[in-house]
Order: structure tokens, then sequence, then C-alpha cells
């Protein structure tokens, strides 16, 4: 037992280091298989001893070999936070682990490319809404055909109305076109309920961490603080612990 959450852990990371390479290129338009990887900033062919996961970035204290330049800390990151979400999603949702796993990995290529570009890649939501509604079809989700439709319109339009109702406020632009797909890319795969639940937490930890962010960079900062990586980390907690926060919830709202 111990020897395959071993080989599960390496095989996660190194997944996680490829959900880099991923993010990296659906938004500098690169291809995903061809070439090696490379330095973004002296274009060096990076060596397989260089590129190992996490292990790689530590050692050169997060500067490149060759032009030392920085490394972005976002790579260690997404590697560590793909190997923690994976052994909770085995531990928790064994049975529906591959269509949770595809999930699970569009959301954290979104994180990184949020966090990074403020940008949203439809590869990883929209054009992923017929394999969601496939899934569910061939039972390999936990939502029928119609939850997971309902779901991913749901999803797309809720957040449309909110973004209209606040723009209509204040006449700003809170919400990016990219967090409609996003979840409706939720929705898909998780129901009206999980749109519901995601919402509900997403705004939770976003606020809880925007405000601690202006606390400590100050009070005058107008930071734009993107709305996609609240909404996919409240999505992954939801189909971990849907049980635990329905009844929380439930507790509280009565
Ligand atoms: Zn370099």
């Amino acid at each position: 037992m111990i020897d395959f959450w071993i080989v599960f852990t390496l095989l996660s990371l190194i997944w996680g280091s490829f959900l880099n390479v991923v993010a990296y290129r659906l938004i500098n338009e690169k291809s995903i298989v061809a070439p090696r990887s490379f330095c973004p900033h002296c274009k060096t062919t990076i060596a397989w001893y260089d590129n190992i996961p996490v292990v790689s970035w530590l050692l050169l204290g997060a500067k490149c070999r060759h032009c030392k330049k920085g490394i972005s800390a976002l790579y260690p990151f997404i590697e560590l936070l793909t190997v923690f979400s994976f052994v909770l999603l085995y531990y928790f949702e064994p049975t529906f682990f591959p269509a949770y796993a595809l999930f699970f990995s569009a959301l954290i290529v979104t994180i990184r490319t949020d966090l990074e570009y403020m940008l949203i890649s439809r590869m990883v939501t929209l054009a992923l809404l017929p394999v969601a509604w496939l899934l569910s079809y061939f039972q390999l989700l936990p939502i029928t055909l119609t939850q997971s439709l309902i779901g991913s319109l749901l999803g797309f339009f809720s957040l449309f109305f909110i973004a209209q109702t606040f723009y209509f406020l204040t006449k700003k632009h809170g919400i990016g076109e990219g967090d409609f797909d996003l979840l409706a890319l939720i929705g898909a795969f998780t129901g009206a309920k999980g749109v519901f639940f995601t919402l509900l937490i997403g705004s939770w930890i976003g606020s809880i961490i925007s405000i601690a962010y202006i606390i400590i960079a100050g009070k005058n900062v107008q930071a734009k603080i993107p709305f996609g990586p609240f909404l996919a980390l409240g999505t992954m907690s939801y189909v971990l612990w849907h049980n635990s926060i329905e009844q929380a919830v439930m507790y509280f709202a009565l």
C-alpha cells in the first residue's frame, strides 16, 4: 500500500509538471508535444536533470542555470497542488477518479494561466464540455447527462447575469468572460448543485484572500485579483468534501 502511494505521488508530480507546460503553451500558442522544455528568457533547452519537478527549482535557487533569470514559483506551486489534490481525490473519490482527474487537470491549468496572465483558455473550459456530457452519459460521473447539461447552462449564465448586474451597478468590469466559461465547465462536471456550492465557497475563499492581500499590501492597492483560481479551488473542495460542505451549509442556513 505504501508502494502504491509513492508511485502515485511521483506520477502526480510528473503530471503536474506536464500541466505547467500545457498552461504555458496554451497561452503562448506553442505545441504541447514538440519541442523540448526551454527557458522562456534565454530559450536554452532545459536538461533533464534541471527539469525534475520541485527538486530542480529548489536546487537551482529559482534561477535558470544559463541566464540566471528567475523561474516563476508557479512551477513548484502547480506541481505540489497537483500532487495534493490528486492524492485527496483518489482517497475520497476512487470510483470517479478518471473523470475527476481530467476535471482537476483543467482546473489546475486554469489556475496557472489566470494567476500569471489573467487569462483562461477555452481549450480547458468550453472545449471539454462535450467530454463532461459523455462522461456523465456513460456514468463515469455521479450526475446524469441532463444534470450535466443543466449545470453547464446554469454555470455560464449565472455568472453572466452576476457580471451584468455588477457592471450595471458599478460601471466596472469585475468578472471576465473566461470565468463564465470556467463555471460552465464546473457545471458540466458537478451539476447545478456544484455551481451553487462553487460560487458559495469560491466567493468565501476569494473574500478572505483578497482582504488579507489588501491588509498586507496596503489599503490603496487597486489590485486586479483574478476570480478563476477561487472558483477552481472552490469546486475542488466541493468535489472532495461535498457531504461535509452540504451538511455545514444546511446547518448554518437553518
Ligand atoms: Zn535562461
